[in-house]
């Protein structure tokens, strides 16, 4: 599989240094494992307007132009949406600059990382748009193996195979990642999906059998904030079920057992972007902690 990811990166790479360099040469190929791949078809295809038509390709050089001359109404509202409106051209311009002054101005860093991996965290956030921990927390290519997810929820080891805990066990197991930090959020539509499942309700979704997995937050939110309204219960729920997540971890035996041997450490954090404040906390697990209990909160600290 690696040979192929290889493959794929190397594909990716010479495509991209053709777009960069601006020169659109279609039709061309690439051998790959044997295998010889038409590069540019499908411009090939845009390239050469059937009679009477206009190329979609000179649309995005001439894009008013263009529009007056198609009649085809359908036809029309693509050609419209190639009108400047196409987010896609404004990700190109960001991969390139990205491309210009990362890979290409800091090569060796990119060609090490090119090599492989050794990010000091994995983590885990949440898949809503606003909650994008390369932005907020600075990780930069190769710091944080990241798997994101509705509601930011790891479920326990029992649950069996889901993509979190398949990037856990890789991410513990053969990057030996010495840091997992689980990331929640402020106004997650994730665990306001959880605390607004009635007990009785027996209508389910994808969604709603998937925050599941957190529901014995839910249950305490109620015992211990049931009198609150109902956004501070979601904000309770929040942290609740980020410390379940956390406490999840500890049954994968293999992330147990590295965590009994100081080799990993489990953080929960929490990002309020209304008040742009970050919360960040360490959960201790070993044997004699005050209490009698096995499992303790420190290092706890306010980022505002
Ligand atoms: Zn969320």
């Amino acid at each position: 599989m690696s040979s192929l990811l290889s493959s794929a990166g190397n594909l990716f790479l010479s495509a991209a240094r053709s777009s960069l360099s601006g020169d659109e040469k279609p039709g061309g190929s690439l051998k790959i494992g044997g295998s010889q791949l038409k590069l540019g078809g499908f411009r090939d295809s845009i390239s050469e307007p059937a009679k009477g038509r206009t190329s979609i390709f000179k649309v995005a050089r001439e894009p008013c132009r263009l529009i007056r001359e198609f009649k085809d109404n359908e036809t029309r509202k693509v050609e419209e949406n190639s009108c400047g409106e196409d987010p896609f051209e404004e990700l190109r311009h960001r991969f390139l600059s990205f491309k210009r002054h990362n890979c290409l101005d800091d090569a060796i860093h990119y060609q090490d990382l090119a090599q492989g991996q050794a990010p000091q965290f994995m983590v885990i956030a949440c898949a809503d748009s606003r909650v994008c921990p390369s932005k907020i927390l600075g990780f930069q290519p190769g710091e944080a193996f990241t798997v994101r997810n509705i509601a930011n929820l790891v479920p326990p080891f029992q649950h069996g195979a889901s993509e979190t805990s398949a990037a856990l066990e890789f991410a513990v197991n053969s990057l030996e990642v010495p840091n997992i930090l689980v990331v929640g959020h402020s106004r997650c539509g994730g665990i306001r999906a959880l605390m607004s499942m009635k007990r009785e309700n027996n209508s389910r979704s994808l969604i709603s059998d998937w925050v599941s997995i957190a529901k014995s937050a839910r249950l305490s939110t109620e015992a211990a904030a049931g009198n609150l309204s109902f956004e501070k219960q979601c904000s309770h729920c929040e942290k609740e079920s980020l410390n379940g997540s956390l406490l999840n971890l500890l049954t994968y035996p293999w992330i147990e057992k590295r965590v009994s041997e100081g080799t990993l450490s489990l953080h929960g954090g929490y990002y309020d972007f209304v008040e742009c404040t970050f919360e960040k906390w360490t959960l201790v697990y070993r044997d004699g902690l005050e209490g009698g209990s096995k499992y303790a909160i420190k290092n706890r600290f306010l980022w505002a």
